[in-house]
């Protein structure tokens, strides 16, 4: 058996949503990232591998880890929508892109049924740009949108390695806390408090770990080390997203497979944190 099939009018209170958004109209540089949704649940399923987390939660068939397949999207705007909807069944929703634009009409659906939303942010890149190439929906500015509008309070970002004068100067405008990764450590301490939303950019990785990207930035984590952190958390996490896989980059779907092995590890922490279980 696979992992679950649902539709959203099916889905029960603290459900995990897995939901492909599959759009990369606002991608600056290659476009692939829309492809990724069913090919990441494909390496998920891939009879190369079992079901099970690194601490034995048997995801196979789980009963509160739904695969919703792509939203149908007539426009960016109607990933708001979506996810709302999720929401409204009480259900987490863990969006796999796309590309990174797509958080901000996330965090608008997610800031209108949680007040005090922090986010945990992985990624090469800041995305904090007031607007790239006159598009103040790239993927490179998801962020400044969001905190310009309020729709969290915090912002804490991981594994920055790109920081220019303009986006350093938009994270000290909007107060955001750079954990950039030559600063970085091991035992390095994320202290959030509240409803945290979690956004997962492959380019995190370093490409020797996740070559199907579009934007190739040395000098990233390994995997191990993204695993390691996400089996610390100890967060209250009420949505995701996992962003920015190109499988037009990838060599033989190694990164589809990274991507899988994270999101694993992604919903068994949900699945541990979670006492409604
Ligand atoms: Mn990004
Ligand atoms: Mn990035």
């Amino acid at each position: 058996m696979p992992i679950s099939r649902a539709k959203i009018s099916t889905l029960k209170p603290w459900d995990i949503a897995l939901i492909g958004i599959p759009f990369d109209d606002h991608s600056s540089f290659l476009k692939g990232p829309s492809n990724a949704p069913p090919l990441i649940i494909e390496a998920i399923e891939s009879d190369s591998a079992n079901y099970f987390t690194e601490d034995l939660i048997d995801l196979e068939d789980h009963p509160n880890v739904c695969w919703l397949g792509n939203a149908s999207l007539r426009d960016y705007f109607d990933i708001e929508s979506i996810i709302a909807e999720i929401l409204k069944r009480g259900a987490i929703p863990f969006s796999i892109g796309g590309d990174h634009s797509i958080t901000y009409p996330i965090l608008k659906a997610m800031s209108a049924s949680y007040s005090n939303l922090s986010i945990l942010h992985f990624d090469a890149h800041g995305d904090l740009y007031d607007s790239l190439d006159g598009n103040r929906h790239s993927h490179a500015s998801p962020f400044a949108r969001i905190m310009e509008e309020g729709l969290s309070q915090a912002l804490i970002q991981v594994g920055i390695r790109t920081l220019n004068d303009h986006q350093q100067t938009q994270a000290n405008k909007f107060g955001v806390k750079v954990i950039d990764m030559r600063n970085w450590s091991p035992d390095i301490e994320l202290n959030l408090s509240g409803s945290v939303y979690l956004s997962f950019d492959m380019d995190v990785l370093d490409p020797a770990f996740a070559p199907g990207v579009s934007h190739h930035e040395p000098g990233g984590f390994t995997t191990r080390e993204v695993l390691r952190m996400i089996q610390k958390l100890d967060l209250n996490i009420v949505g995701l997203d996992l962003v920015e896989y190109n499988p037009n980059r990838d060599l033989n779907g190694i990164t589809a497979m990274t991507a899988a092995k994270i999101i694993k590890e992604l919903l068994a922490k949900m699945l541990s944190l979670n006492k409604s279980f």
